[in-house]
């Protein structure tokens, strides 16, 4: 009986174009202006990709270096309150928007989760560590609302 459960499953798996790997949907991110509403890339695939891209150049790690200053500066890490936090987030995105305009990173015409071609954001869905500046998935303010109001964390 339990071993019709795998049967049903198959139909949610996708091959990852990058490691060949058949994984679950859910270890793909959506993009809805692929035919099938999914990255052609697993999850593990695009962090190893942006962590590869982020190491080999050298403007960004030159963005890193400068924003950690000024981050520092901010007085991060003596206080753990809201100011705090707002100065994290402040600083992520105004790193995305110094390395938009050198063209370290390009912005993405759609929202990569519903396709819709509307104004996005860059959300920093890892976080708003220096390490994580610029590792960031675009949304429309719809999606992106949505995304933190899922952040039960307290993030943001
Ligand atoms: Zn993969
Ligand atoms: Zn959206
Ligand atoms: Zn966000």
């Amino acid at each position: 009986m339990t071993g019709n459960l795998a049967h049903g499953v198959s139909m949610c798996l996708k091959k990852c174009s990058r490691c060949k790997i058949t994984k679950p949907v859910t270890e793909f991110y959506k993009n809805k202006a692929q035919r099938d509403g999914l990255e052609g890339w697993c999850k593990d695939c695009s962090k190893i990709a942006s962590r590869k891209y982020y190491s080999k150049s050298p403007i960004r790690r030159e963005y890193e270096k400068n924003y950690l200053r000024e981050y520092r500066r901010a007085g991060y890490g003596n206080k753990a309150d809201y100011k705090t936090r707002n100065i994290e987030k402040i600083l992520a995105s105004r790193a995305v928007e110094r390395a938009l305009h050198a063209g370290v990173i390009t912005k993405q015409e759609v929202c990569s989760e519903c396709g819709i071609k509307l104004k996005v954001v860059a959300h920093h869905y890892k976080g708003y560590q220096p390490e994580n500046w610029l590792v960031v998935q675009w949304l429309c303010h719809k999606c992106h609302m949505k995304k933190h109001r899922k952040l039960t964390t307290g993030e943001d």
